[in-house]
């Protein structure tokens, strides 16, 4: 229908001025993400302290934006970070890089990597933005012990990989 006075855009402006804004006050008040909103990632451990990282590097080889760096290195009886051969002994994530689309998770065979919902990661420097390993593993537990130390008496990597070491 024609609308020679151009009173139907108003229409849109009233209702416009009429509704609930739909932004937020950022970051005085902060919203909870969506449950599984990628975030900033993390290396998990098992229940013992033992980093679950095997310094594989599939993730690394997964990521379609090169965000991944690793450097896999091996344990010893006197020096062990995670059970069986091998440790993540430099892990790095580049979020100047990173698109947050999971492959890496999901390439990951002992469930090492996750994602958190943290997303509060902005800083003036760019160096600031390469993530390490520490920034990255998750924080120790009541009753885990920090890396390096042996396994459970009696166990062996396999039973960790398989979920039956807990604490
Ligand atoms: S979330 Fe995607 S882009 Fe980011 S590090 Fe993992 S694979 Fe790479
Ligand atoms: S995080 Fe997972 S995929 Fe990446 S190096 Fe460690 S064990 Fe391998």
């Amino acid at each position: 229908m024609a609308d020679p006075l151009g009173l139907g855009g108003f229409g849109v402006t009233l209702r416009t001025m009429l509704s609930k804004p739909v932004t937020e006050s950022y970051p005085e008040q902060k919203e909870p993400t969506a449950e599984r909103y990628h975030g900033r990632h993390q290396l998990n451990r098992y229940a013992d302290g033992l980093e679950k990282c095997i310094g594989c590097e599939l993730c690394a080889w997964s990521c379609p934006a090169d965000a991944i760096y690793v450097e896999g290195a091996d344990n010893t009886e006197e020096e062990r970070y995670s059970p069986g051969e091998r440790y993540g002994r430099v892990y790095q994530i580049n979020y100047l890089r990173c698109i947050g689309c999971g492959l890496c998770v999901e390439a990951c065979p002992t469930r090492a990597l996750t994602m958190t919902n943290e997303y509060e990661m902005a800083d003036g420097e760019r160096a600031e933005l390469i993530y390490d390993k520490d920034h990255l593993l998750a924080p120790l537990n009541p009753g885990e012990e920090p890396p390096p130390h042996a396994m459970r008496p009696g166990t062996s990597a396999a039973d960790y990989y398989r979920g039956e070491v807990d604490s």
